[in-house]
């Protein structure tokens, strides 16, 4: 899963961006729930919020694998 560091200015350019809806707001900057990114595997090629964030804050979490993260989108999505 991806996460945002404290470098994050509010802009909430990123938020509507997740297909995943696994971004918010969180007290003091954006937050990203690690149970509901599946790093955008299922919807892109690449993770979008990391594409749109006018400062780069947005990075590696916790290091997951591809099957991994697989399995989220499906759990996700509600395909088992
Ligand atoms: Fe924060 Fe980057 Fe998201 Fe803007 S795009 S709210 S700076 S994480």
């Amino acid at each position: 899963s991806l996460k945002i560091t404290d470098e994050c200015i509010n802009c909430d350019v990123c938020e509507p961006e997740c297909p995943n809806g696994a971004i918010s707001q969180g007290p003091d900057i954006y937050v990203i729930d690690p149970n509901m990114c599946t790093e955008c595997v299922g919807h892109y090629d690449t993770p979008q919020c990391m594409e749109v964030c006018p400062v780069d804050c947005i990075i590696t979490g916790v290091e997951e694998s591809r099957e991994v993260l697989e399995e989220r989108y499906r759990i996700i999505s509600g395909q088992k």
